[in-house]
């Protein structure tokens, strides 16, 4: 579990965002979008993310469709033994 993904799951606040990670790419331009900054920052700013996690191998279409949902970006939790759904 990404550690960034899971700090910001306790605290939404949680600024750090790591570029290993596909969640936290999609959380960061997710933030940009609803900056009260003007529209030309926010396209520069989203820009320059999404470069960053696009150089690092995550695909685009993914980060922008994560980063368009109503909801903020989190890796999506390991499924708990107990909930007896994964096979090993
Ligand atoms: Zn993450």
């Amino acid at each position: 579990m990404c550690e960034c993904c899971q700090n910001a799951r306790i605290g939404p606040a949680y600024a750090t965002h790591d570029p290993a990670c596909l969640h936290c790419g999609a959380r960061l331009i997710w933030r940009i979008q609803r900056f009260q900054i003007p529209r030309q920052d926010k396209i520069e700013r989203c820009r320059r993310a999404m470069k960053v996690w696009t150089d690092y191998g995550h695909s685009e279409a993914e980060l922008r469709k994560l980063a368009k949902l109503e909801a903020l970006p989190l890796e999506p939790e390991q499924p708990s033994p107990s909930h007896g759904r994964r096979k090993t």
